[in-house]
């Protein structure tokens, strides 16, 4: 992992953030702008760059990932009005740290987003 990480070093603990839990794989915390009343990154622990940099045997964390952020949205409370995951790749598609985030954002109506 790159030693500037950010997000590693939210993992590790070494850089503070508003955590809502963390477990061997996964670290759950605010998002330090929030762009919706309940706005929340999910990261894999382990450094992985960006989904571009995904391999087959991160399948079955990837799948994890999604239902981590299914469990913190019935937790927050957002699950029966919804919630809308996104996952930014790379500059172009917006993503501005470099380690793998799903982003969990909820608590208010969600225009479509269709490309
Ligand atoms: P992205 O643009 O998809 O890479 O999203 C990065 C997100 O990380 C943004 O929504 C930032 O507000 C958020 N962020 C950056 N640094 C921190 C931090 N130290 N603690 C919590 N959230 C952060």
């Amino acid at each position: 992992m790159p030693t500037d990480c950010i997000f590693c070093k939210i993992a590790k603990g070494e850089v503070p953030a508003d955590i809502i839990e963390q477990d061997g794989e996964f670290t759950v915390f605010w998002d330090i702008k929030p762009a919706a009343p309940v706005h929340i990154l999910i990261i894999p622990n382990k450094h992985i760059r960006s989904i571009n940099e995904a391999q087959p045997e991160d399948a079955a964390l990837l799948g994890r990932l999604i239902l981590k952020a299914q469990a913190i949205a019935i937790q927050q409370g957002v699950d029966q009005d919804g919630y809308r995951l996104l996952i930014n790749v790379e500059r172009g598609g917006g993503q501005s740290v470099f380690h793998l985030h799903l982003h969990l954002f909820g608590g208010k109506h969600l225009m479509a987003i269709h490309g």
